[in-house]
């Protein structure tokens, strides 16, 4: 039967025992804040903090550390699942970014000292982590940066400005790529250095007006004559995009997958509303075109779930390769669209406003074919696999 709950078989009893427990979460901590959070373009810091005490946050951070010690994607990939089917939109960004984005960095590339600094407040939600990549004048042509993080004495000064950037404003922890060598060097000359909440020169500007995703900060950071200890470098000088091109891959997953989720709620919401509304004394759903829709897009769905699913078994064992991941982003969040899309069609009018979940899901839904890399950026990507003789995968 095709279903508006998952078509994946890659879980085993404990991630569902751990889907139940997440779902009751987000029915009681998060869903009924999602319209304040809305409003307000900003979620509670306070659900971080309650997340982090159910086990939700950094569930790869090793036990010593306070996390859950399991480095299996699967987790995450539940969490994304359930807050997809409750369509929190923004509500899941800033959580998905701070757990499946950010914290893998930490993990990697902390020193021991930075794991006991930070990893703890990582897991527990006392710590929010974003990563500021792209700046005002780049964004997918991320060698092109111009923040600088020059070195003096035990400390880097940096300046530069970045914008777009999820949790801006929440933020504690900033991971920012910045150019500790020859600014006219591109690749070899970028480092990842942590900027703290409360350093003198930083300073964070406005936060966004968006035409979705609302309950997400995504905001201008700005550091100026920023002095920061040389012991918050995250791994080596100079490595940055080196780091970037691995960890871009399960953020491209992430988001591949989160597409194909949010269209799965969406397939959802529109059986029930086809099945209720009545046009010309019949159901909607009795109509043939409605049959015809529903049926694509389920197809369509099930026919991504693989894919997806392979991905995250190839995530855990190390095995994603950077074009699958792209191939992942590209292909979940245009099926996504697409798929929001033509469910939205099918509530007429109330599917343009807020009064039902497809309106603002249908807006959630359209910067997931920009950020992350865009959609024409993934297809660079994969080409270039393509060119090389292989499959794209
Ligand atoms: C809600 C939101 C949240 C975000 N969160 C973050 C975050 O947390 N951290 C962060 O660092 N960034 C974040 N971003 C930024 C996002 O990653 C960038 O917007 C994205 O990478 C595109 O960069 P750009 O906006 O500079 O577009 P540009 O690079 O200026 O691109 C403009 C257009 O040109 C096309 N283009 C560019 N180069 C090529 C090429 N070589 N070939 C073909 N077409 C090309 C692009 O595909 C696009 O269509 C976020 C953005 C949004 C909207």
């Amino acid at each position: 039967m095709v279903a508006a709950t998952s078509s994946s078989d890659i879980y085993d009893e404990e991630h569902e025992l751990f889907r139940e427990s997440f779902r009751a979460f987000v029915e009681a901590e998060m869903a009924p804040h999602v319209d304040e959070w809305e409003r307000a373009g900003i979620m509670d810091r306070g659900v971080y903090v309650e997340a982090g005490k159910h086990g939700f946050l950094g569930m790869a951070i090793p036990e010593e550390y306070g996390g859950g010690g399991i480095d299996d994607f699967r987790f995450n990939a539940v969490l994304n699942e359930e807050c997809a089917r409750a369509g929190l939109g923004g509500g899941a960004l800033g959580m998905m970014l701070h757990n499946d984005i950010t914290t893998p960095y930490f993990i990697e590339y902390c020193t021991e000292e930075q794991k006991q600094r930070w990893l703890p407040g990582i897991a527990s939600g006392e710590l929010i982590t974003a990563i500021a990549m792209t700046e005002p004048g780049t964004g997918s042509d991320l060698q092109g940066i111009a923040t600088t993080a020059v070195r003096d004495g035990d400390e880097y000064v940096v300046n530069g400005a970045k914008t777009f950037i999820t949790n801006g404003i929440n933020s504690d922890l900033v991971i920012v790529v910045a150019k500790t060598g020859d600014p006219k060097d591109g690749a070899s000359a970028m480092s990842l250095i942590v900027v703290e909440r409360g350093m003198e020169g930083f300073e964070r500007g406005r936060n966004l007006d968006k035409i979705g995703q609302h309950s997400a900060d995504t905001a201008e950071l700005f550091f100026s004559d920023c002095r920061v200890p040389v012991s918050n470098l995250l791994g080596e000088e100079g490595r940055a995009f080196e780091y970037l091109a691995f960890n871009l891959a399960q953020e491209r997953l992430s988001i591949g997958l989160y597409g194909v989720a949010s269209a799965r709620a969406a397939l959802g919401w529109t059986v029930d509303y086809v099945n209720e509304r009545t046009a010309f004394g019949k159901p909607i759903a009795s109509f043939q075109n409605t049959k015809f829709v529903l049926a694509e897009v389920a197809t369509e769905l099930d026919v991504t779930q693989p894919f997806i699913d392979q991905c995250v078994m190839k995530l855990n064992a190390g095995e994603l390769s950077a074009s699958a991941g792209a191939q992942a982003k590209l292909w979940g969040s245009e099926v996504q669209q697409r798929c929001i899309d033509k469910c939205l069609q099918l509530f007429g009018g109330y599917g343009y406003t807020t009064e039902y979940p497809i309106g603002p899901a249908y807006a959630d839904a359209r910067v997931c074919r920009i950020y992350g890399g865009t959609s024409e950026i993934m297809k660079t990507i994969i080409s270039k696999d393509v060119l090389a003789g292989g499959s794209g995968a």
